[in-house]
């Protein structure tokens, strides 16, 4: 079994540790928090072991109740791999202690491409990953670009991309994000810097982003272009989708409208925490014009990712090739609305 360390138990690293948890071959060997609080109770309440990650806060947790294994370097020294999850640039400071007990590292899409050897998405590059010692799964937007672009570019050749990525302002948990009742182009400079990341998967790909930034916390939404090489029926490029475990194509009779409609079906699916994991494209939009290619999709910025680590884990380690890692994710976690 692979052991797993978490370290920063928050947005993606808690919906990492119970996707790992559900793993034939891996084991969640503990979480690392920096403070207790409702995530520290519930990873204790769900039995992952707690280690303090940062040593002068490590008596906070005896006080509020809750046991600490250790302190975040034992678990470190200890695991087979371990999955940074803590906030943007964080994983770069603690690169250094993973190098120190030699342990190999998977980062967020916050940290830079250039902290690591590889940034990941496995659809589009896993075998990049094998024996890789530090790897990014890049982040939500990206992931969620990669994977469409992954099939397109295989079956028709891509010329040039432009994709409008309008994002939510934080995620439900960030009180403290905004806009609340604005709409920012964000950042305002274009091409927005979303493109250069995606090209860190397809370092031959012509695409430019713009960014918005709006008063929601369900999901990001893209409006995409693709111009690609032939001429293609939007059936075709549909029915190619449609092949794909991790695109989600919403049915017009499904009558989803919007991001609000999608989350309540994840939650009447019984999804946890209401997740998706796939791109939710409304397959009504799927049109070409010429050799234009032209939809939307719904991201879920919180848990896109999730089922990209796992796949990540098994890489680094050569645990298992590309297909066979994907089809072990997704039919463990329950991939494939
Ligand atoms: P988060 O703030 O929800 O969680 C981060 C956790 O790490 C928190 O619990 C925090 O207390 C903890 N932490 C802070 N400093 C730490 C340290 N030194 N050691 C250990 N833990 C520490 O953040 P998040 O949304 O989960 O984001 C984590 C990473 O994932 C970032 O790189 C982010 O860019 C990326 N990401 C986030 C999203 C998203 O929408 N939330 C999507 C994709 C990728």
């Amino acid at each position: 079994m692979i052991q797993v360390a978490i370290n920063g138990y928050g947005t993606i690293g808690k919906r990492v540790a119970d996707a790992v948890r559900e793993q034939p071959d891996m084991e969640v060997l503990g979480v690392a928090k920096t403070r207790p609080n409702f995530e520290a109770e519930t990873a204790v309440g769900k039995g992952y072991p707690l280690y303090a990650a940062i040593e002068e806060r490590a008596d906070q947790f005896g006080e509020a109740g809750l046991e600490i294994a250790g302190p975040v370097e034992d678990l470190v020294d200890d695991a087979d791999i371990v999955v940074d999850a803590t906030p943007s640039g964080i994983g770069a400071k603690n690169k250094e202690l993973y190098e120190e007990y030699d342990t190999p590292a998977l980062y967020q899409g916050g940290e830079d491409a250039d902290l690591v050897d590889v940034s990941f998405n496995a659809r589009s590059n896993f075998e990049d990953a094998v024996d890789a010692d530090h790897v990014r799964v890049v982040s939500c937007n990206t992931t969620g670009l990669s994977r469409v672009l992954a099939p397109l570019r295989e079956a028709y050749g891509v010329e040039k991309v432009r994709a409008t990525l309008v994002r939510r302002g934080g995620d439900p948990g960030q009180t403290s994000r905004g806009p609340i009742n604005d709409i920012l182009p964000n950042p305002v400079s274009i091409p927005s810097h979303h493109g250069p990341d995606v090209e860190t998967i397809f370092d031959d790909l012509d695409i430019d982003t713009l960014g918005m930034k709006v008063p929601a916390t369900l999901m990001h939404m893209h409006s995409l272009n693709v111009t690609l090489e032939e001429e293609v029926d939007a059936s075709e490029v549909r029915d190619r989708f449609a092949d794909e475990s991790r695109l989600f194509l919403i049915p017009e009779r499904m009558d989803i409208d919007g991001s609000g409609k999608l989350k309540e079906y994840a939650h009447d699916s019984g999804r946890p925490r209401g997740d998706i994991w796939e791109n939710c494209i409304w397959e009504e939009s799927i049109s070409t014009v010429g050799t234009d290619l032209y939809l939307f999709q719904g991201i879920h910025q919180e848990s896109d990712v999730v089922p990209e680590n796992v796949d990540a884990i098994r890489a680094v380690l050569g645990a298992a090739d590309a297909d066979e890692s994907i089809e072990t994710t997704d039919e463990t976690m329950g991939i494939g609305l």
